[in-house]
């Protein structure tokens, strides 16, 4: 795997937003331009074991906006492996910055429907079931050992919670694998009514770990997935000009919101020591209009 930056900064928010309550944010965005957050993580063991199986290509799936497609289509690369991207849903006729950017790192792009799109064994076997196949998102133990790896970036173990958004739990579960047994470890899930989310996570996680308790909220997810209303904007924006932190529209800007909010109802001790994992994401912000963030 490309190197990251060395030094991971752990940035301490100072605002009243927060209430005084002492909380930090992991900056993960900052690792790698392109294959930024928890994509790094999730990535690593996968192309590693391709290598290991001397696979030639790497295929895997993910919506048009997707993260994880472009920061596959980069990794693939950077090894020496050719990468095809399963993409959610018909070929549109103006490709998203995500997918012009997945096809400059040479993924070659298939486009499939909604419906087709769900069974991806059938998927698999349509096109070769002999290339390395990663899940959406990364979702798999394999996904789950790197993301173990964040919490060895910086010296997180005076800690007592670390809080993280959710999409497929893959970057959580790592979490959870890698806690120290006085720290909780607490998702936002960033779709509505995912109901198996934590049943997902439980399955990913080694049978040692399968009895750790996590706790996930599912109430921050302004919509749906993806779904940007303008409280929102308004939120990332006020986080901005009282921290200096840029967040994505489509996890981190609902992460810190619900850290914002669970503080304010008082969910927290005066004792707690709050690690906010920045999963990075900010991509996701090309697809607004422009103005819409003043970063
Ligand atoms: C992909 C992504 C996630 C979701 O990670 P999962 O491991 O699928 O839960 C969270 N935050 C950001 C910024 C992401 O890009």
């Amino acid at each position: 795997m490309m190197q990251i930056k060395p030094n991971i900064s752990v940035q301490k928010l100072v605002s009243p937003l927060f209430n005084g309550v002492d909380a930090s944010v992991l900056r993960l965005d900052e690792i790698h331009s392109v294959v930024s957050g928890n994509k790094w993580f999730k990535l690593k063991y996968h192309i590693e074991e391709a290598e290991q199986q001397n696979k030639k290509t790497i295929a895997t799936f993910g919506g048009a906006y997707s993260n994880h497609i472009v920061a596959a289509a980069f990794a693939c690369k950077n090894a020496g492996f050719t990468s095809i991207g399963i993409i959610r849903g018909e070929k549109p006729n103006i490709f998203s910055p995500t997918l012009i950017a997945a096809q400059q790192y040479g993924m070659q792009l298939h486009f499939v429907s909604r419906e087709d799109f769900k069974n991806k064994e059938l998927l698999k076997q349509q096109f070769d079931t002999n290339y390395y196949w990663i899940n959406e998102g990364g979702f798999s133990y394999t996904g789950m050992l790197g993301a173990s790896e964040i919490l060895q970036t910086v010296d997180t173990t005076s800690y007592t919670h670390i809080i993280a958004a959710c999409g497929t739990g893959t970057m959580l579960a790592g979490l959870i694998n890698a806690a120290l047994p006085h720290q909780k470890i607490i998702g936002i899930s960033a779709l509505k009514g995912h109901a198996g989310l934590e049943k997902d996570i439980l399955s990913i996680l080694p049978d040692t770990k399968k009895n750790k308790t996590f706790s996930i909220f599912h109430n921050y997810h302004f919509g749906g997935y993806a779904k940007h209303p303008p409280i929102l904007i308004d939120w990332m924006n006020e986080l901005w000009q009282a921290e200096n932190l840029p967040t994505d529209i489509v996890y981190t800007g609902k992460l810190l919101f619900a850290v914002k909010d669970l503080i304010e109802k008082a969910y927290f001790s005066i004792n707690d020591k709050l690690l906010i994992i920045h999963s990075g994401g900010l991509q996701g912000n090309l697809s607004l209009p422009e103005n819409t963030l003043r970063f």
